[in-house]
């Protein structure tokens, strides 16, 4: 498995309505995408800082992983993406090192991308995610 980027990091916000005004009049970043995940519960929206982007996720379902998150935890970061080649193949090799995976193999993310994600409980606290185009 080989790390080429950070291509994005997740945040989790209450509302893009609120959010997506901080990184464009105090950031000066321009959304370029928003985008309903019904799969994961939420609507994203997408910035790009370089290489990477910044990922706002707005739960549509209290009962959806970024609605329990915010309960828990508050508006906060939520996960790291690394873009690898090949989903599937990093999904393999990390589960082969004993790495907890939420996913056993690879699923459709936001932007078309495949994605995969790994247990907090084997990444030392942070929610990781490893996407391929
Ligand atoms: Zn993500």
């Amino acid at each position: 498995m080989k790390i080429s980027h950070i291509e994005h990091i997740g945040i989790a916000v209450k509302s893009l309505d609120e959010a997506i005004p901080f990184y464009e009049e105090i950031l000066g970043m321009k959304c370029y995408a928003i985008e309903e995940v019904a799969d994961q519960k939420v609507k994203t929206a997408f910035f790009m800082a370089g290489q990477t982007k910044i990922e706002l996720l707005e739960s549509t379902d209290s009962e959806g992983p970024i609605g329990k998150f915010i309960d828990k935890k508050g508006q906060g970061i939520h996960h790291i993406a690394f873009a690898v080649d090949n989903v599937n193949e990093a999904l393999n090799e990390l589960s082969s090192k004993e790495i907890q995976l939420i996913d056993k193999t690879g699923r459709k993310g936001a932007e078309g991308l495949n994605i995969g994600f790994l247990h907090p409980k084997s990444t030392l606290g942070v929610l990781t995610e490893v996407c391929s185009k």
